[in-house]
């Protein structure tokens, strides 16, 4: 029999050793958030994190407020006035509602209950960020499908499945390019998929699309047993502070991850905001009409200033640059910052000459374009 090591050589040998995240932790690079501040302005233009100029819906705000008095108590763990007026605003199912801390924890929790390690998620060249992140920290490998003209392209993603691909993510709209996939297209990528396959549709930004071909994803969710569509509050909504999101799911799949989840995963005022919000369906039309007037505006603005300007249909769009010389993506960056306006470099997505602007006020809009045309003329 062999001998026992006595307990302070079992000490010392572990202690040589230190722990270790599982594989891919390390490769991945942490998400940067869009900056707030600058130096040197005390009230910057803030369009980095395409939050919405309009604010939160006063009756979200009046709710919030109204729970200051009951901070001692748990919130209800299924998140049921949120799940119902959301089933309400939509006409869907409460009970295949998932509600989670931003729609950033729902995917997160996506990629945990179906990844593991030897498995793939495919996402697209530029692709939100945070579908790589999910992947890798779930241990699985991500992989990425070719766009064409900065759009998702399903033939690309087809092309990259293999038997171990569990999930499909996709951007629809897809932030930082804003270009959209028409449905019937969203439709062929899930005939071509396989049936173990989840395709996850991120609509964060669904409210904004104005084209009648597109369909944020409710239609597939319905008639599929492994379509997902997530969707959030921090953007149409105004409630980014307070992290909501939710995910329409096929029975099954909503029964997995709220085994996953964690059992409070929406605070008590993300819940009663959250509800109010959806519920003021004016405040969303404001949001949209002028979304619309000023994305429209914006477009063309930065297109007479002859900057390539890729097609939008969300509440931000992406801003190309010159490849060399004075008039490159880090050089308007660092003139805007001067000028107290914060965009977003979207250089953790490869597009190095670019920046992202979200949709401002008006007077926001108009204050990008003249600073923009003051440093186009240096
Ligand atoms: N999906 C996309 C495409 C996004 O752009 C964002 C926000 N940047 C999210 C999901 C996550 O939003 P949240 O966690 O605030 O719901």
């Amino acid at each position: 029999m062999a001998q026992q090591k006595p307990h302070q050589e079992v000490v010392k040998a572990m202690s040589r050793t230190s722990p270790t995240p599982r594989d891919g932790v390390m490769n991945i690079n942490a998400y940067v958030p869009g900056g707030h501040t600058v130096e040197g302005h005390a009230n910057p233009i803030v369009l980095s994190a395409n939050e919405t100029p309009l604010g939160a819906s006063s009756a979200a705000i009046a709710a919030y407020k109204s729970l200051a008095d009951e901070l001692h108590r748990y919130p209800d763990g299924s998140a049921s006035a949120l799940r119902t007026a959301i089933a309400a605003a939509y006409g869907l199912h409460a009970d295949r509602i998932v509600c989670g801390s931003g729609s950033d924890e729902l995917l997160n929790l996506l990629a945990q209950t179906y990844l593991g390690p030897g498995d793939e998620a495919i996402h697209t060249a530029h692709g939100f960020l945070v579908y790589k992140i999910a992947t890798l920290a779930a241990g699985a490998t991500p992989i990425v499908a070719k766009e064409t003209n900065l759009t998702a392209d399903v033939d690309r993603i087809l092309e990259v499945v293999s038997p171990r691909t569990k999930i499909v993510f996709l951007a629809n709209p897809n932030n930082p390019t804003g270009t959209y996939m028409p449905f019937e297209e969203v439709r062929r990528l899930r005939g071509g998929l396989p049936g173990n396959v989840i395709l996850v549709l991120d609509a964060a930004y669904g409210e904004y699309v104005r084209r009648n071909d597109y369909e944020a994803g409710l239609e597939l969710v319905a008639t599929t047993n492994n379509t997902v569509m997530t969707r959030t509050f921090s953007k149409i909504h105004g409630l980014a502070a307070l992290r909501i999101g939710w995910a329409y799911c096929p029975p099954d799949i909503a029964s997995a991850i709220n085994r996953v989840r964690g059992p409070f995963n929406v605070s008590a005022a993300a819940i009663a905001a959250g509800a109010a919000a959806i519920a003021d369906k004016a405040h969303v039309e404001r949001s949209i009409a002028h979304n619309d007037e000023w994305l429209a505006w914006t477009t063309r603005e930065l297109r007479a200033l002859r900057l390539e300007v890729t097609e939008s249909v969300g509440n931000f769009v992406l801003i190309h640059f010159a490849e060399e010389g004075r008039h490159t993506a880090p050089n308007a960056d660092g003139f805007l910052k001067s000028r107290g306006i914060i965009m977003r470099s979207t250089a953790g997505y490869g597009l190095h000459n670019a920046l992202r602007m979200t949709i401002g006020t008006g007077d926001e809009n108009q204050a990008v374009i003249a600073a923009l045309r003051e440093f186009l003329d240096t």
